[in-house]
């Protein structure tokens, strides 16, 4: 049998420590208790430094373009250069890139998902980390690519701990997505997971039971389709054939919209 002393032994081990040093013996001094052994533990590797924040904390009033700024840009180009200094909710302060979006800015097909994440804020782009490259490969598999299509996200900056931005975050940052929306011109908006769909549509009802079914908004005086779908990351974590199966039916449906014959 297993001596208990081996298996504790194991279990640090797992935990990446490999080594403990025992403190020599000090001789008591006369009357003390006698002093316990200290068990030192040794780290397997030092932990890399700290990544340095970008962001320093505004000095000023908050920062938030006026709406008139936002609707005047004429391009994508121009509404970044609006929007991309905001610090109007409390998301701003928080971040280390600003996550705009990218594509096609002429693009059919327009993906929407919730916020950045942990790689989406250092690298100030949509989609870049594992639910990314699933992404990057069901849109490949439909015979689209980043830059035929755009994604873009419902809040511009990171929620801390990729936690669920609050409805007030999400509407503060919502009208930026309107006016992309507006500029882009999809024909066909995917929404990934719960929230997209929640903002952009202003339904509650659990994406489990919504999925594949089309949903319609107005942005801009445009009536345009919606197709709810699950949300990446969530496919990650559920990597059924049924969640895999429904993710891609959801996505065809979204790509015969496109290639229906034009006024049918
Ligand atoms: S999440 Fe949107 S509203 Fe909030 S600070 Fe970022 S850009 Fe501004």
């Amino acid at each position: 049998m297993e001596h208990p002393l081996q298996a504790w032994r194991d279990t640090l081990r797992e935990l990446g420590v490999v080594g403990l040093v025992r403190e020599p013996r000090l001789e008591p001094a006369a009357p003390q208790a006698a002093p316990q052994p200290v068990h030192r533990v040794v780290p397997e590797a030092p932990l890399p430094p700290a990544v340095p924040k970008a962001y320093a904390p505004p000095t000023g009033p908050v920062a938030c373009p006026p709406a008139a700024a936002v609707q005047a840009a004429a391009t994508l180009a121009d509404l970044q250069r609006a929007i991309e200094g905001c610090l109007a909710c409390p998301l701003g302060p928080g971040r280390m890139k600003f996550v705009f979006g990218e594509g096609d800015p002429a693009a059919r097909l327009l993906f929407v998902g919730e916020g950045p994440g942990r790689d989406e804020d250092l690298q100030g782009r949509p989609f870049v980390g594992k639910a990314g490259e699933l992404l990057d490969k069901m849109i490949g598999a439909l015979g689209f690519s980043r830059e035929t299509t755009y994604i873009a996200n419902i809040v511009k900056c990171r929620p801390p701990d990729n936690r669920t931005p609050t409805p007030e975050e999400a509407h503060t940052c919502l009208g930026y997505l309107h006016r992309q929306i507006e500029l882009i011109r999809p024909d066909v908006i995917v929404t990934l997971g719960a929230t997209p769909l929640r903002e952009l549509a202003g339904i509650t009802e659990g994406i489990t039971k919504l999925r594949g079914q089309w949903q319609r908004i107005q942005v801009g005086g445009r009536e345009i389709p919606v197709m709810p779908t699950f949300h990446p990351a969530y496919v990650l974590r559920q990597y059924t054939q049924d969640v895999r199966r429904a993710v891609w039916q959801d996505l065809q449906a979204a790509k015969e919209w496109l290639d229906r014959p034009a006024g049918s």
